[in-house]
This record gives structure tokens, sequence and C-alpha cells, in this order.
């Protein structure tokens, strides 16, 4: 006999029994598929699998794809119950959430609403700083109020840790599980998901509702493993909802060319105010300077010396992490006050956390930083600069996010974002081209 809660652990989902008692209406399927000669197919990814490369010495073949969710071999067994929606009726309403949301916000919760019900995909593309989660509200009301299961997503830890008590803030008598490879919470049966979208491989047919969060951002742009397990993960009648500030323009056209999917755009910020363009700047000298082959002054350093007279912290971005430390003493020794103080920051830093929590509590004015810190950070009255700003870590993708995070509090609207390059390349020009498309817009909207 089992008990519900050992049961539950099935439901929607493709997982290995371990040591508990299997439920007597499992499904069952070999975890590693044998398909062909010597070719195997696992069930998980749906990776295929070379017997030359994934075999264990005992002769088992395993996964080396998904092997951070649990290994898998051809001995393993996957079991699953078909997700029977068998949730406790929270008090209605659920959305406990009182806050308001500006005209055009409310515009696109109430399009969003209307696709969500017609079963249709939806896109909204929404300008950073915009408050998409709160976009997003009136459907999840809707979805939970009828029964749905519904899946969270983003491809980013932070996001996940950042919307989890947001969402338990929005909808307190629903029970919320929060999922990625960092949390330390075991898996429980929930009518709504919040997690990593790597996480989502474990479910099959699960979700009548997955929004996804920053659906351009690594690891999730370009991986069509985590592509499928969006699809596996959903149900057939379910409906996808995709969140971003810069959508690739293959989904958008997608989107405008397709009936049965809704796209919104949302071109202005909750402020109502346009988004900081990119000024663009060529300077020969930044080169050696990151280099670390000259210490001569250039003109970038009096828009630098502006900024701590004005008191605003800065960021600066640099390509690679091997220039972090030669700019940050670069600047140190040009800066004329020896008080401000700096640091580096990037993604494999062991202080990172601390750092930007630091940066945000304005124990340092400046932070050089690589690419890491291009989303979900909000600081107040922020400035930008990038050097190199041609190099090919600095996509369009990547200078329209590092623009959003100036201006982002209604109480400083505005700022500088100078992009330093020995040349125009492709992705600053679109970069520019894709600002100003969405400030015409937002321009148009303001004074309709
Ligand atoms: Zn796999």
């Amino acid at each position: 006999m089992c008990d519900e809660q050992v049961i539950s652990n099935f439901y929607g989902r493709a997982v290995k029994a371990g040591p508990r008692v299997i439920p007597e209406k499992c499904q069952k399927q070999p975890a590693i598929v044998r398909l062909g000669k010597r070719k195997w197919r696992c069930a998980r990814c749906q990776s295929w699998l070379s017997e030359k490369e994934n075999k264990l010495p005992s002769g088992e073949i395993y996964c080396s794809n998904c092997i951070t969710l649990g290994r898998l071999t051809s001995a393993d067994t996957l079991y699953t119950i078909p997700e029977p929606n068998h949730f406790a009726q929270s008090p209605q309403p659920v959305l406990a959430w009182t806050g308001q949301l500006s005209n055009l916000q409310q515009k696109c919760s109430t399009q969003m609403l209307k696709a969500v019900q017609a079963e249709h995909d939806f896109l909204l593309w929404a300008v950073t700083g915009a408050g998409k989660t709160e976009i997003t509200f009136a459907s999840l009301a809707w979805a939970l109020e009828k029964q749905w299961r519904i899946a969270f997503v983003t491809p980013r830890i932070d996001v996940c840790n950042e919307l989890y008590p947001r969402l338990q803030q929005a909808f307190p008598t629903v029970s919320i599980l929060l999922q990625h490879g960092q949390a330390q919470i075991p898996y429980q049966y929930r009518q709504l998901t919040v997690c990593t979208v790597q996480q989502l491989l474990h479910f099959v047919k699960a979700f009548d509702l997955i929004i996804i969060d920053e659906v351009d951002a690594y690891p999730f742009v370009n991986n069509r493993l985590l592509h499928q397990a969006v699809r596996r993960a959903r149900k057939a009648t379910g409906v996808t909802c995709q969140l971003t500030a810069t959508p690739p323009a293959k989904l958008v056209r997608a989107f405008r060319r397709d009936a049965n999917k809704e796209l919104a755009i949302l071109p202005l910020r909750f402020h109502q105010q346009p988004l900081p363009q990119l000024t663009i700047k060529v300077c020969s000298t930044t080169p050696a300077i990151l280099a670390g082959q000259t210490q001569r002054y250039v003109w970038w350093m009096n828009t630098i010396a502006r900024w701590v007279q004005a008191g605003y912290p800065f960021l600066v971005f640099v390509a690679v992490v091997e220039q972090l430390e030669m700019i940050y003493r670069y600047i140190k020794h040009h800066l004329t006050t020896s008080s401000i103080r700096g640091t580096t920051v990037h993604a494999g830093d062991p202080f990172r956390v601390q750092k930007v929590a630091a940066f945000r509590n304005r124990e340092y004015t400046f932070l050089v930083t690589t690419t890491i810190l291009e989303r979900g950070v909000t600081f107040s009255n922020l400035q930008v600069l990038i050097l190199a700003a041609d190099a090919r870590h600095f996509t369009a993708t990547t200078l329209i996010q590092i623009a959003g995070r100036v201006g982002r509090k209604s109480a400083a609207p505005t700022g500088e974002v100078l992009a330093v390059c020995r040349q125009y390349t492709w992705a600053l020009k679109r970069a520019r081209r894709e600002i100003a498309f969405l400030n015409r817009q937002g321009k148009n909207l303001v004074t309709k």
C-alpha cells in the first residue's frame, strides 16, 4: 500500500522510484531505450546516446546530457502516473495582490488572460523594468481557480529565488513549490511550481499552463533539449506564455504570423519613461588599456569623474574576466578621490552575491563586471560604461539588457549608458535600433 504523498510524487512526472514502494497504477518505461544496433535514447531528455561514449564498466548505458538531475542508466525504470489535477481547492479569490497596474500593463494583462482562456500561446515583449510579473497575476489567478496545474519557469536560479516569495505573497493560500539545482527542498506535488527550465525534464504532460520568464536568457536560448523539455512537460491542451525584454526576431515573426498565437508589446516602463539609449563613442586607446599596455588618461575617465562627483553608482562592463582587474586598477589610479570604493565581479566569483549586495547598500561606488550583471539587478541612479562594446560577448540582446539596468526607478528614471568601441558592430547598431523602435512605440502610446 502507498500513501497519497508517495503516489502524488509520480503525478505528471517520469521519475525513478527509489527505495520507496511503487504504486500499482504507475506506467513504466525503461530510462534508456535501445533503438537500433548501437543507438540508445534517454527517455528523460530525449538525447541520442552512443554505446561507445556512454557505456559504464558494468556494461550499462548512461545519459551524460541530463546527469545533473541524477544519473539514469539502462538498468533504471521511470514511473509515471498521468496528471490528475488533484489539488485542494484554495479559498477564492486566490489573488491577494492589491497593487495597481498601469493602463498599459492592464491592457497586456487582459490580452494575456484572453489568450490563456482561448488556450492560445502568448508572448509578452515588455521592456526591461516594465513590471512583467504583475502582468501575469490575472492569468495565474484564473488558471489556479480553474484547478490548472502551472509551472512558472525561468532559465536562471536567481530569478526563481526572486519570483518565489513574490508569488507566495500574491497567492498566499496556494501551495507553491520552488525547485532548482541549488534548492534543498524535496519534491512535493503542488499546483504551482516555480523552477528552472532544466527541472521540467522530470515532468511529462503535467502542466496546463507554463509561463517562461526571460526566454532569451542562457541556457534556454537556442537549447534544443530545454525547448523539448517545455513541450514534453506541457499537456497536449496546455498553454505556453513567454515573457521577455529582448525576444529573438524569429520568435516575434512566428507570433506575428500565427493566428493562434498572441503577441503583446509593452514598450514603456512602469514609470512611463523611455528606455535609456546607448551612446556609442569610438576610442582607439581603450584596447591598449584593456590589454594592460598603457595607463594613459582617456576621455571616458571624465565621464566617470562626473558620475563620482554627482554621487552616482556605476557599473563598468568588460568582455572577459582577465580584463576586470586591469580596468579596476586603471580607474582607481585615475580617480582623484581615493575614498571611492569599487571591486570586480564575475560568474565564478565566490563572493558575487555579497559584492552585489554591498554595491546595492552603497558600500561600493562602482563594480567592474562581466556580462553576468546584464540581467536581474536593479540599482537606484545607476550609470553604465561598456568597454570594448564591439567584442563578440556583447550581442544586441546583451547590450539592450545592460542598457535596461539604467533608469529603472521612478525617482531616477534616466541615466547614461556609454558604449566605448573601436568600431561599430552589427550588434551595437541593432541594439540602438531596437531601443529606438520601442521608444517610438512608447511615445505613440503616450501621445495617443
Ligand atoms: Zn538524458
